[in-house]
């Protein structure tokens, strides 16, 4: 085990790598280039588990690697440029990510990539600054890289890489040119999943991650299915009054409850959306076999849409505060049971005290 006063080891530089629907973003890259026309701050915008990390550090390795002419710009892996940033050692260029333990960047390190992008180059090439994530900035942060906007020194790149390009100053936004790292299609995406992680897997797990391949391969090994039907199990025990809240707020809190609040939220839109239908009967998490008994009566559509709300809110309160995590699920459930009962136990009341 490392010693407390010990320096922590850098952390190594994500790997240049470009996947299938990276495609769009990276021919509109390189008609840019071929016209010499690269802009001098670009803002990579996409959801999370889209790959923007190692899109960007392909689009660095790029502009850097000695190989790359006006004609191509690629990654050879060879040159010596290629060799530098494969050791984290390239002098021109600059990842800024939080530091360990923070989820900020601070105007320091933002400030630091500022100025390496307003000196000299080491290698008579380009020099590059990654900032990730953009909107993590502090505003003494995205200050500096405003004066870094106004004024660009010729040959420095600038990346922004961010999944809420809404977080940012508009004035920083605006000066950047954007860059979208769209999904790929439900089909696309299936197949890259299946053949990396080399099994079939269930469109309810892309659902679960919100179309992101990346995301889903990180649960493909069976977790999302493990916690897929402990969901399941869960609700059903609840709703039958077999497991009360205090049980289920246990054994939830214990184990992978942002990713439960996650699955509750999908859970609860589409339950939502089937009401809305009139096909109350698809009482189904989105992509997966229906799994709950129908319910009796219609099922209120307001109460699941406020259900829908508390759970994000309770997602962004635990990202937040120190808060009394069981008794805060505790009691979320209890609204959802209070949601629900009417349409499962004819209104008498499920929910049962601690
Ligand atoms: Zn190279």
């Amino acid at each position: 085990m490392a010693k407390k006063d010990e320096q922590p080891a850098p952390q190594p530089l994500p790997s240049p790598r470009l996947l299938p629907w990276h495609s769009a973003a990276i021919s509109q890259l390189r008609q840019a280039w071929s016209a010499n026309r690269l802009p001098h701050a670009i803002l990579v915008q996409g959801a999370e588990g889209l790959g923007k990390s190692s899109f960007a550090a392909w689009l660095a390795a790029a502009v850097l690697c000695e190989r790359s002419t006006p004609e191509s710009l690629d990654v050879c892996g060879s040159c010596a440029s290629c060799a530098l940033i494969k050791a984290g050692s390239h002098p021109d260029l600059l990842w800024v990510a939080p530091e360990e333990d923070k989820t900020q960047l601070s105007v320091d390190q933002v400030r630091a990539a500022c100025e390496k992008l307003s000196k000299t180059s080491f290698r008579q090439g380009y020099k590059v600054a990654i900032i990730e994530p953009a909107h993590q900035m502090t505003p003494g942060a995205a200050n500096s890289v405003l004066k870094t906007l106004e004024e660009p020194t010729p040959g420095s790149l600038l990346v922004l890489l961010t999944s809420r390009p809404s977080s940012l100053l508009p004035t920083v936004r605006s000066r950047c040119q954007k860059l979208t790292i769209a999904r790929p299609s439900e089909s696309e995406a299936m197949a890259w999943l299946q053949q990396l992680s080399g099994k079939t897997v269930s469109p309810a797990l892309l659902t679960f991650s919100g179309g992101a391949p990346l995301r889903a391969l990180a649960y493909a090994d069976g977790q999302f299915e493990a916690l897929n039907q402990h969901m399941l199990k869960s609700l059903r025990d609840l709703l039958s009054g077999e497991a009360d809240v205090t049980q289920v707020a246990a054994e939830w809190e214990k184990d992978a409850l942002i990713d439960r609040l996650v699955w509750l939220d999908l859970w609860l839109s589409s339950l939502a959306r089937a009401a809305i239908a009139g096909t109350d009967e698809r009482v189904t998490f989105p992509g997966g076999p229906a799994h709950l008994p129908s319910p009796s009566r219609p099922l209120n559509i307001s109460a699941l849409y406020s259900m829908v709300d508390r759970t994000r809110a309770l997602k962004a309160q635990l990202a937040r505060t120190a808060l009394q995590r069981e008794l805060a699920v505790e009691s979320w459930l209890i609204a959802l049971l209070e949601a629900l009962a009417p349409s499962y136990r004819g209104g008498a009341p499920v929910a049962r005290a601690g």
